[in-house]
């Protein structure tokens, strides 16, 4: 069994993925050929956002909206302590400081009526996750930064093909950032990443950014990076976005279906009802992770963790956050473990799964 399946996928996909990349090939344009234009154009109607600029990746992404913000060393952007790493570290990358709000215990997402409280002078944005594929509370989370004037930053990684109120994750703040990482909801062949926003200057300015600074040929007006996405992964991902709605909806039954047969056995991420998942994971709580992994294990079931450390408590971070200062993340991560989730996740699977997790909480 796969924890996250990509080769169902893939042979459903082969042959439009296969002409997708011999037009590449044949054209040759493999630096920001038509296909990734072609991609922007469609991710952007997809999303109602405006804008959207594609990136190498995910984490590059999120580099580059705080770039377009001139994110400066001593800035501080409000976050979650209970995400991927690159959350933060894109934070500390600049010298900016993350500033943790702890999470709601449900939800695992940002808990929004904690944020004004942590709001200073220094608070250049609020960069919330939309964890395992759930966006935050963002109507609130806008309120708060309209009021202060702080920009609010998304990261989609895992909530591509998300809603929230009826609007897509990647056009819900300032700026989106999300990943097409292989196994995330809308994944590539490789890595890859986009930015998504309403606003034509910072479109302007991430654009530019993403191509070292080059307003135009050879003429540098920022300091920027090397982050385009590849015409090969953008002609990819053309292909995907042809059965993104029936994964997505697929991803909705499955995840309907898990909740109907674990809720009574153990916690699950609770979806809020204003709320559509893209199920990027789904995750439960157990009191005895290890011994319930290696109980999976045994009976043949792929788990993993998201996330075992929360942020703060992170190596690379030792002395600058105390342990217990973000208690709620802290409990999550001791007791989250995530089960086997992708679109093609068949019901005997599904039933293995959930029986495996009974008898490993026996
Ligand atoms: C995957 C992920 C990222 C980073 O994306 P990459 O494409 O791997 O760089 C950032 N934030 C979250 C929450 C993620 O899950």
């Amino acid at each position: 069994m796969e924890f996250i399946d990509l080769k169902t996928q893939q042979k459903r996909i082969q042959k439009q993925v296969q002409e997708k990349i011999n037009t590449v090939l044949n054209h040759g344009q493999y630096i920001m050929g038509p296909e990734v234009f072609e991609l922007e154009e469609r991710l952007a109607k997809y999303t109602g956002a405006k804008h959207c600029i594609t990136n190498a990746n995910g984490t590059d992404a999120l580099m580059l909206a705080l770039m377009a913000i001139n994110i400066k060393p001593g800035d501080e952007v409000i976050t979650t302590p209970f995400s991927f790493f690159a959350t933060s570290e894109v934070i500390s990358f600049f010298g900016a400081v993350p500033v943790f709000v702890d999470i709601d215990r449900e939800t695992y997402n940002i808990d929004a009526n904690l944020i004004e409280e942590k709001i200073t002078k220094k608070t250049k944005a609020i960069l919330p996750v939309s964890l395992y594929g759930q966006c935050a509370d963002y109507d609130v989370i806008e309120e708060i930064a309209a009021k202060y004037g702080i920009v609010t930053i998304e990261d989609a990684a895992q909530s591509f093909g998300a809603t929230y109120k009826n609007r897509k994750s990647c056009n819900l703040t300032k700026i989106s950032c999300t990943s097409f990482f292989p196994s995330k909801p809308l994944g590539c062949y490789g890595d890859g990443g986009a930015c998504f926003t309403n606003d034509d200057k910072i479109a302007e300015k991430i654009k530019i950014l993403r191509t070292h600074g080059q307003a135009k040929r050879y003429y540098h007006t920022e300091i920027g990076m090397n982050a385009r996405l590849d015409t090969l992964q953008a002609a990819i991902l053309l292909a995907k976005m042809d059965i993104f709605d029936d994964e997505i909806q697929l991803r909705h039954e499955i995840g309907a279906r898990y909740t109907k047969l674990i809720k009574d056995i153990a916690p699950t991420q609770k979806i809020l009802t204003e709320n559509t998942s893209a199920y990027a994971q789904y995750t439960i709580e157990v009191d005895n992770r290890e011994s319930v992994i290696n109980k999976m294990k045994e009976q043949g079931i792929p788990t993993a963790v998201h996330y075992p450390i929360p942020l703060h408590l992170q190596p690379v971070y030792a002395g600058q956050y105390k342990a217990g200062s973000y208690p709620k993340s802290e409990e999550a991560a001791s007791r989250v473990v995530s089960l086997p989730m992708h679109p093609y996740l068949d019901e005997a699977t599904q039933d293995k799964v959930v029986a495996a997790v009974k008898e490993s909480l026996k």
